[in-house]
């Protein structure tokens, strides 16, 4: 194990915002996770494990404690009757493993291109897009459990995935995931798609679903209309859509009539929060006081320009927040995940 001593967080998170941390270490293996865990619990430190940084940020000052890099390796595939598993390990980068599971022409998240960050992370927030979680084709991951240092397994019901959402993100301090399996099938997604994929292929009369194909299209859409996080410092989607009851949703569509809105299998509504922040004036909007702006094809994404700490970027997003309760009544709840 390297240690590393009082290291800028910034370089670690994709909004390149945080404080310092007393220790870091970069892991590549499960020994190297329990000889981390060790070194703190031996040293009375808190310790905290990331990926990619893409999700998640620390806050400003000193993390009195030690943070393991995950970069854990290796994308193996192996074939069960029809379906085909593939174990990751968890500190691979996420869209080498879409790539490499559409070059096999396996479908279950060829949805999921581009979406930046580590296989680790993925079922922390149950990374979704168009219409496809990681949950759908999740089977089990492997972690160690920082309570006994010992590995554990953590199967999908235990997992408890919901709309980005997952026990690993309430209790993340607790699993040190190292490996995740998933089951894909040699299979093309049918329409409906998306609106947004439905109208992508149709103009550009793409009628070949296959996993490759529908990659391609995602990652044309994606570049159309996100910030890449090397160029425009962000971390994704900042807010949560709202969920409201079928009630809540009448008394907006008083208001508000062109709302638009999803019916979600329990009788709720999924409102879109790009369309609130929109709404309230607040694409492509630059706030001089916190140097933070908000994308212009997608005001969710949140983009420091010339914020000088995290202190500034929930700034802004308690400007954003504020905004929306006062006109629709509605909380915005962060996405992101704050560390420390
Ligand atoms: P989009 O396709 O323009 O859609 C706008 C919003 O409408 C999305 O929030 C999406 O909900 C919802 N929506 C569209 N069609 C729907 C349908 N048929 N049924 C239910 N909901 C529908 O969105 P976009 O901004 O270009 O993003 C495309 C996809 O990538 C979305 O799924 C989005 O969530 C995902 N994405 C996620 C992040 C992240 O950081 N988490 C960042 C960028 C994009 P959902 O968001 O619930 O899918």
């Amino acid at each position: 194990m390297t240690l590393e001593e009082n290291v800028s967080l910034a370089p670690y998170s994709t909004i390149r915002l945080g404080g310092t941390a007393r220790y870091l270490t970069k892991v590549t293996s499960e020994n190297e996770v329990i000889e981390a865990i060790s070194f703190a619990k031996s040293n009375n430190l808190p310790s905290i494990m990331i990926g990619g940084g893409s999700n998640s940020f620390f806050k400003d000052g000193l993390f009195e404690g030690l943070v393991l890099v995950n970069k854990i390796a290796g994308i193996n595939i192996s074939q069960l009757d029809q379906t085909y598993i593939l174990s990751i390990g968890a500190g691979e980068i996420w869209d080498n493993v879409v790539l490499e599971s559409t070059k096999q022409g396996l479908s279950g998240i060829e949805c999921l291109s581009l979406i930046p960050g580590s296989a680790g992370g993925g079922p922390v927030q149950n990374i979704g897009a168009y219409g496809q979680e990681i949950a759908d084709t999740f089977l089990y991951l492997e972690a160690i459990d920082k309570t006994t240092s010992k590995k554990i397994q953590i199967d999908k019901l235990s997992a408890k995935f919901s709309y980005r959402d997952s026990i690993f993100k309430h209790d993340q301090n607790r699993y040190f995931i190292t490996k995740i399996v998933l089951g894909l099938k040699k299979s093309s997604l049918e329409p409906p798609f998306y609106n947004s994929l439905a109208e992508y292929l149709k103009i550009n009369n793409i009628t070949d679903y296959s996993p490759g194909s529908i990659r391609n299209a995602v990652i044309n859409l994606r570049n159309q209309k996100l910030p890449n996080p090397k160029d425009f410092y962000n971390l994704g989607s900042f807010f949560k859509n709202p969920i409201v009851s079928e009630g809540d949703l009448k008394v907006l569509k008083n208001s508000f009539g062109d709302i638009p809105n999803w019916e979600l299998p329990d009788g709720r509504y999924k409102l879109s929060a790009a369309w609130l922040i929109d709404k309230a004036g607040f694409r492509n909007f630059h706030d001089i006081e916190t140097g933070m702006y908000t994308w212009k094809s997608q005001p969710l994404v949140l983009v420091n320009e010339l914020a000088n700490s995290v202190n500034d970027l929930l700034k802004f997003r308690d400007k954003i927040v504020l905004r929306i309760e006062q006109e629709f009544n509605i909380t915005l709840e962060q996405e992101p995940i704050i560390l420390a």
